[in-house]
């Protein structure tokens, strides 16, 4: 069971504006009051983790049932666990022959292809080999040994997956695609575009800790999305207030197992098939792409502060806010401008990066 990494705050207190002008205190009271009274929330549990939703609309109950729905579709086209999922499907037929996938199979794992080489090969959707011998794919872990590793490697290169005409097809006996790393991303995206072509203009959810923030709260406010302590998962660093964006924090401190004193987590860097060990405890990315976001967390913690800095540099897509083993949190500029940092008690350091 996955920790929830980021949790929406509940609305902040709402400081009305203006002189002494009762009436229009009244009127807007009014205004939230019927707002108020649209507010609808749930909880549910899907791909392989908690999730809840808040929406402001007069139909927000059918229309959370609306995404749950979308949810648990693009789950079972997605799912690397489910027997019958396209992935699953594809993944049998590795160096045997090509599959037929539908519209968002083949979305995703284009995008999976596109983002894996802007991001230099830190993200790789061929990963799972590797993953599944760490025993993460079926929460039986172990630690494989070394020869084991490198066998695996090899078979673990997006550059092998073949896409064409409605089929994609894994060139390489052995090979598998997770696309764990991008699903929940890709999903938010989905339900966000759902929602809003509903009409809904004020909505935030939680995909697993993938965030996204549909318009303003009801008094017009930015929502508030609180940014973990990877220390102490019940607290927080700080306050990104986001408005249509997704906020998506990657860390080793939200999936891992012991063996003689060492902890071994989840996200793996595919140069080395060993659990990413780049100085980082989180990545935060903040955009508005949830796709986009998903890849980057995990990306960005594979590659370590210095070289995502200089990523960040030249790619504008995003802003992020890394928190480092020694206790440093750095924001980029555009971070910064929608972070409260309120790291300081727990001796935690912040740091501005600008993009010139
Ligand atoms: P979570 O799925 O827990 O939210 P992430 O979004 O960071 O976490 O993605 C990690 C998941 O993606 C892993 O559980 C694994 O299935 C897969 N994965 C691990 N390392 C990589 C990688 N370097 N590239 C692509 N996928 C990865
Ligand atoms: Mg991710």
């Amino acid at each position: 069971m996955k920790w929830r990494k980021i949790i929406p705050l509940g609305l902040a207190c709402c400081l009305l504006l203006g002189g002494c002008a009762e009436q229009r205190e009244q009127a807007q009271q009014m205004l939230e009051n019927s707002k108020m009274k649209n507010r609808h929330e749930a909880t549910t549990f899907a791909m392989d983790t908690v999730m809840t939703f808040t929406v402001i609309h007069e139909d927000g109950e059918e229309l959370i049932i609306d995404a749950e729905q979308e949810i648990r579709r693009l789950e079972n086209l997605l799912s690397v666990t489910l027997e019958n999922s396209e992935i699953s499907k594809l993944n049998a037929a590795a160096g045997k022959e090509p599959v037929a996938i539908s519209n968002d199979t083949m979305i995703l794992l284009n995008a999976g292809i596109n983002l894996g080489a802007l991001v230099g090969g830190a993200f790789d959707i061929a990963i799972s080999p590797v993953v599944k011998a760490w025993g993460f794919t079926e929460e039986e872990h172990r630690v494989p040994t070394k020869e084991e590793l490198a066998a695996l490697l090899p078979l673990t290169d997006f550059e092998d997956i073949i896409l064409e005409k409605g089929t994609a097809f894994l060139q390489k006996e052995g090979m598998a695609v997770d696309l764990g790393g991008i699903t929940k991303g890709y999903a938010s995206d989905e339900v966000a575009f759902l929602l809003k072509g509903k009409g809904v203009s004020s909505a935030i959810f939680s995909l697993g800790g993938n965030v996204y923030g549909i318009g303003t709260k009801h008094d017009g406010e930015k929502w508030e999305v609180a940014l973990a302590n990877p220390l102490d998962v019940n607290d927080y660093c700080g306050i990104i207030s986001v408005e249509n964006q997704a906020v998506v924090t990657s860390g080793g401190y939200q999936r891992y197992f012991e063996e003689n004193g060492k902890k071994y987590h989840h996200i793996i860097d595919p140069k080395t098939g060993y659990p990413a060990e780049s100085g980082l405890l989180s990545v935060t990315i903040i955009s508005e792409s949830g796709t986009e976001a998903d890849v980057l967390s995990t990306a960005l913690y594979v590659m370590g502060l210095e070289k995502a800095l200089d990523f960040w540099k030249e790619n504008d897509m995003f802003e992020a806010i890394f928190i480092t083993e020694e206790g440093e949190v750095v924001a980029t500029e555009g971070a910064d401008a929608c972070f409260a940092f309120e790291g300081r008690d727990n001796d935690f350091t912040y740091r501005v990066v600008e993009r010139g």
